[in-house]
């Protein structure tokens, strides 16, 4: 079961993997966008860090955890990440609305319907270059194993995995939307940080359910 004080550690464990990596992330963005997409996450993680110890003791559920934390992002964070990164949360939020807490399943279906989310507002899908790349095919992979029945821990690792897969399938495209776009062709060799930034997320989680199996 997946309940609040395990999303507050989801949530804890990929803000602090984000702000780990903002250097490397901006250094990404660097090479085929303006640079800032660490500066704009580690924005975010540490005003998500600051919010959590609050919303562990005031909200149980776990639909207005996850609008609490869109909110934050479409609000706080500049850069296109804010509202798509923001929108995910929120649509993610839709799913798990009025629940204290939730199966593997619902889990993949909040998951997924976040990314639906951002698809539709970045107007971009598969092979655009963007952090759809590593969501699409986590999403879909993590689908097939809450079917198979499988454990959080087996169903993040599997979902990690396919992020990072996304995340080198995006050096040998080119990008299609945001700011790599302007680039062309030139494109092409580089890493999206934006589906870096999902793969982090994935792995944090991942590794929080490693860590709750334990206790
Ligand atoms: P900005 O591009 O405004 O500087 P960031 O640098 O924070 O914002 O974020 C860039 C990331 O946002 C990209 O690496 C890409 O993954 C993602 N992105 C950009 N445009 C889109 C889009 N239309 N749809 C989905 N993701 C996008
Ligand atoms: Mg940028």
């Amino acid at each position: 079961m997946f309940g609040k004080e395990y999303m507050i550690a989801a949530l804890e464990a990929i803000s602090q993997n984000i702000i780990e990596h903002e250097e490397d992330l901006n250094h990404l963005d660097n090479a085929i966008g303006d640079g800032d997409h660490g500066t704009n996450m580690a924005r975010f993680s540490r005003i998500i860090l600051k919010d959590l110890p609050e919303l562990l003791a005031t909200q149980d559920d776990l639909g207005e955890i996850l609008h609490h934390v869109g909110m934050r992002c479409i609000s706080e964070v500049g850069g296109s990440a804010g509202p798509l990164f923001g929108t995910f949360f929120l649509q993610a939020g839709m799913v798990c609305k009025g629940k204290t807490s939730i199966e593997a399943a619902d889990l993949v279906t909040a998951f997924e319907t976040g990314t639906m989310g951002v698809a539709q507002l970045g107007k971009a899908y598969e092979g655009d270059k963007t952090m759809l790349d590593a969501m699409f095919p986590a999403g879909r992979v993590m689908q097939e194993a809450a079917a198979a029945g499988k454990s959080f821990a087996e169903i993040l690792n599997a979902g990690a995995e396919a992020a990072q897969n996304g995340v080198e399938y995006t050096k040998t495209i080119q990008a299609n939307r945001g700011r790599a776009s302007y680039l062309g062709t030139r494109s092409i060799g580089h890493q999206d940080p934006g589906a870096t930034t999902i793969m982090l997320l994935l792995q944090s989680m991942y590794k929080v359910a490693v860590e709750k199996n334990a206790e």
